[in-house]
């Protein structure tokens, strides 16, 4: 049996998102910048796809662009809008468990001069809405909280970002990277009073290399590229209509239910990891029930990686990106070097099975008594 447990680094590629990619590249091959019929064909399956991404964040198509992923939506709306607001302030509030696109985006930020607070997250993952209160003012210009935290699962006060901003005077415009909320938890952009919000298809069965920024109407940005007219010349650069095309159809395939049978797996595989000695579980107990963090304490990531790896399970350490470096995110929750160096990240998907779950329990028990005693 082969378990796939690292759907938050990627998911498999749904059949209807795959078929539509193909094709698009082999009969509807136009340019969507084309005036001739094969050009208004592929133009016409980015509008329909643009739609479908729009009606899930609530929001009007002309405020959809896409881009290669959610590192570059990310960057576009850092980079994009201090640029754009660079006599209003210089103060940006992010957290220190952000994704490394927003992380790194920010360090060069400071190196540019900007003053960065990264907030800490309490033990539990979650940043707490008296310190976004204490840090935001009237100098900041953004604050960027991601929706939910790629590693632990833990659901940010994202809903409390805006009225916080507002109770603060403060001219700061928020943005939210989504990408590991979307499609799971139903984040509609005006609702959560989101100015810029990332998301990526490869998280939602569809294809990599293929991402959007939604952009509240009049929220001025500075383009990072430039080029034709594109994406409204936000963001130019023929469109990969392909990865384009399946991304909306992967969109029409959200199913906000499966939460519940997701929910299940994750209580079956907690409840049996607590009854292993030295086990914790790093995820606080109202994460998002897609990702499950534990540590088994002594037998370090890699090794019970490999172990469960050979037995044809995948998981990951933590963050995709992160390729084994020390996790800054358990790290910045206070967890032990013990722990971190321990941490696994278990990740599912509509398509993960109890079966599944089962197997994955007894190869970890077994694991678990074999390695630690070597
Ligand atoms: N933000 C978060 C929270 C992520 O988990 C990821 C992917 O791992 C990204 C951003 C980057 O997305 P992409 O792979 O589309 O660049």
């Amino acid at each position: 049996m082969q378990v796939y447990f690292d759907n938050s680094a990627t998911t498999r590629v749904s059949k209807n998102a795959a078929d539509k990619a193909y094709r698009i590249m082999t009969e509807v091959y136009g340019n969507p910048s084309s005036l001739h019929s094969l050009g208004i064909k592929a133009e016409a399956e980015l509008t329909s796809a643009r739609k479908s991404v729009a009606k899930s964040l609530g929001a009007d198509e002309r405020e959809i662009y896409f881009t290669s992923g959610a590192t570059e939506a990310n960057n576009l709306a850092l980079f994009g809008t201090v640029e754009s607001r660079k006599r209003t302030g210089n103060k940006i509030v992010t957290s220190a468990i952000e994704h490394s696109s927003v992380i790194d985006a920010c360090k060069r930020l400071e190196n540019m001069g900007y003053e960065v607070v990264y907030l800490k997250p309490r033990d539990d993952g979650r940043i707490s809405e008296t310190d976004l209160q204490n840090a935001v003012d009237e100098n900041t210009v953004l604050v960027s909280l991601m929706a939910v935290n790629n590693e632990t699962g833990a659901i940010q006060p994202y809903n409390a970002v805006k009225r916080i901003i507002k109770q603060k005077n403060s001219p700061a415009l928020f943005h939210c990277d989504c990408v590991q909320a979307y499609g799971k938890l139903m984040i509609k952009a005006e609702k959560i009073g989101a100015d810029l919000l990332s998301v990526t298809a490869h998280k939602i069965h569809g294809p990599k290399g293929v991402g959007a920024i939604y952009i509240k109407r009049g929220t001025r940005i500075i383009p990072q590229h430039y080029g034709g007219e594109q994406e409204s010349k936000i963001r130019p650069g023929t469109q990969a209509s392909a990865l384009i095309g399946a991304f909306g159809c992967a969109v029409n395939e959200i199913d906000y239910s499966a939460i519940n049978h997701v929910a299940e797996i994750r209580d079956y595989i907690k409840t049996f990891v607590e009854t292993l000695d030295r086990a914790y579980i790093n995820s606080p107990k109202d994460a998002l029930p897609y990702i499950l963090n534990v540590s088994i304490e002594g037998i370090r990531s890699e090794t019970m990686m490999h172990f469960l790896a050979s037995r044809e399970i995948y998981a990951s350490s933590g963050s995709a990106c992160a390729k084994g470096k020390q996790s800054h995110v358990l790290t910045a929750m206070g967890l032990s070097k013990q722990r971190t160096d321990s941490a696994l990240r278990l990740s599912f998907s509509r398509l993960s099975t109890m079966e599944e779950a089962e197997y994955f329990c007894r190869v970890l028990k077994e694991g678990t008594e074999s390695l630690v005693r070597k």
